[in-house]
């Protein structure tokens, strides 16, 4: 019997040509991944990767059939590619540097110059491609082996990164006992309504110069108590949150990951499980989520009921629900233009679903306990002063925004007090309402990367001066002062309304900046 001794031969060889636009599709998801590897999940990279893979693989094999040169559909689909994953970061890098004033104030701004520009670019690169004489294989070999280095390196220090994160997930949990003596009838619903970056009445005449007296009284008439000289325990949402919701201070968080985490997925579970809701949770409350577009108490918040309004981006007439990272990372692309919009639009519908929502949960059966973080006044500023989108163009805080910071306060001001006077209406009994700011805004500091340029007392002010109201079934608020923090607020209402005895602890508030996230400086001082 003769035996097949025929040489053994790949059935197929490997199309090297694909790898170009392949690589530089992986690069940026794996860029972007690595970047935020702190509050991002492996579960992200999935559909990214796959989607892109997909279609840079589709494309290259379909313009390799149609021009019959694999090479130069291989670098043709790698330049569209290229220019797809980076047009993002250049409109961005020239937001305020490109644009052309036309009269009537009408401004182009970067995507009306840059897209017809790198349109015009791209024709030209491919029409150069197509004609070109050469084999190009030396291009795609060079091109080839530096995205395999630089994709390779960046798998490695994901799996690295990754494998580091798996120890800084846990966290403490103090769980207290309950008072099993008090009476279920005297247990209130609670709301704890957060309106992000909202400043102090002082700070606002001061530095705004804007006098929002107005709102402040209102409160008060409607029976809250309104602490004028409030300040927050830490001065970024990231620590403020869970400081407040665990009704303690933080030092363990630098004990246990030093002052600059790799992640601050310990400070966020401390958001997702905390001490009050697990409290309100044993004494048989319901806990409501009004989901807000920031991750902390977004979905993700560990609550019984979640509301939330999905964003939809249209793509030909179907609409795709997009999550919040998807968002952000689109926003890096070719995309970007219509993304944005989107990301406005979500924050708008959210606050605005939010603020007619808010009113109808006192109608729910049983004990109930509620969050909801809501925006604005924090930038993106999406609405004007009487409500109606605004362009949503500046995304942090600084001195040139200061009027669409108002403008947006007056917003969120005008539009809280009827939703609160119709909690209190709506309650059949009186319902405890926390309505304070994580922090205050921080024109004076300026945006994220200005920080340790403008470091400031005046800076230190403006930040951490907050929105402190309280609303009490009995409106008997002696436990409260005016500069209280918002350490003690759960502790007093624990003490007051479950009979538990916390200790108030002293009212410390401590400075960060967005480098060192767990690297607290004391500036209680400063005030
Ligand atoms: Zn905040």
């Amino acid at each position: 019997m003769k035996r097949k001794t025929k040489s053994i031969s790949l059935p197929l060889k490997f199309p090297y040509f694909i790898l170009p636009p392949v690589l530089t599709a992986i690069f940026p998801i794996l860029s972007f991944y690595s970047k935020n590897i702190s509050e991002l999940s492996l579960k992200f990279l999935g559909k990214p990767l796959l989607y892109s893979i997909a279609a840079t693989t589709v494309a290259t094999l379909f313009a390799s059939a149609l021009i019959k040169n694999k090479n130069k559909a291989s670098l043709i689909v790698f330049l569209l590619a290229f220019i797809f994953f980076s047009y993002g970061h250049l409109s961005q890098a020239l937001n305020s540097k490109l644009f052309i004033q036309l009269p009537r104030g009408i401004v182009l701004g970067p995507d009306k110059i840059l897209l017809p520009t790198t349109a015009l670019l791209s024709i030209f690169l491919i029409i150069k491609t197509l004609r070109s004489k050469k084999t190009l294989a030396q291009i795609i070999s060079f091109i080839s082996v530096s995205l395999l280095i630089i994709v390779g390196y960046l798998t490695c220090t994901i799996i690295k990164n990754e494998y580091k994160k798996k120890g800084n997930s846990s966290t403490t949990t103090i769980s207290l006992q309950n008072k099993t003596s008090v009476s279920q009838e005297t247990m209130p619903d609670i709301y704890y309504i957060i309106l992000d970056g909202y400043a102090r009445q002082d700070i606002l005449k001061s530095i705004y110069h804007y006098d929002n007296s107005w709102f402040v009284n209102s409160l008060r008439k409607m029976g809250f108590y309104v602490a004028d000289a409030a300040r927050p325990n830490y001065i970024h949402t990231y620590i403020s949150l869970p400081s407040t919701l665990n009704m303690r201070y933080l030092d363990d968080l630098p004990q246990k990951y030093g002052i600059n985490p790799v992640s601050n997925i310990a400070a966020r579970q401390l958001i997702y499980d905390n001490e009050v809701t697990r409290k309100l949770r044993t004494y048989g409350y319901t806990i409501i989520n009004f989901a807000s577009t920031w991750e902390g108490t977004n979905e993700s918040y560990q609550a019984d009921v979640t509301y939330k309004s999905d964003e939809y981006f249209k793509v030909l007439g179907r609409n795709i629900a997009l999550d919040e990272t998807t968002i952000v990372f689109l926003q890096t692309t070719l995309l970007s233009p219509f993304i944005k919009e989107v990301w406005f639009d979500a924050i708008r519908a959210r606050t605005l679903a939010t603020l007619q929502k808010l009113p109808t949960v006192p109608l729910l059966k049983g004990k109930k306990f509620t969050i909801a973080h809501i925006i604005p006044p924090h930038p993106p500023y999406v609405f004007t002063a009487e409500g109606n989108p605004a362009p949503g163009t500046e995304l942090e805080f600084s001195r040139e925004s200061t009027d669409k910071y108002i403008d947006q306060l007056i917003f969120i001001s005008n539009q809280i007090l009827p939703v609160l006077q119709k909690i209190i209406k709506n309650s059949p009994n009186p319902p405890i309402i926390i309505l304070q700011s994580d922090h205050g805004p921080s024109s004076l500091f300026g945006r994220s990367n200005e920080w340790s340029k403008n470091y400031s007392e005046e800076g230190i002010k403006e930040r951490s001066s907050i929105l402190y109201a309280v609303y009490l079934p009995d409106k008997n608020y002696r436990q409260f002062y005016d500069s209280i923090t918002p350490v003690n607020s759960f502790r007093i209402v624990f003490n007051k309304y479950f009979e538990e005895d916390f200790p108030l602890l002293p009212d410390k508030t401590f400075y960060t900046d967005f480098e060192k996230l767990y690297e607290f400086k004391d500036i209680t001082s400063i005030k």
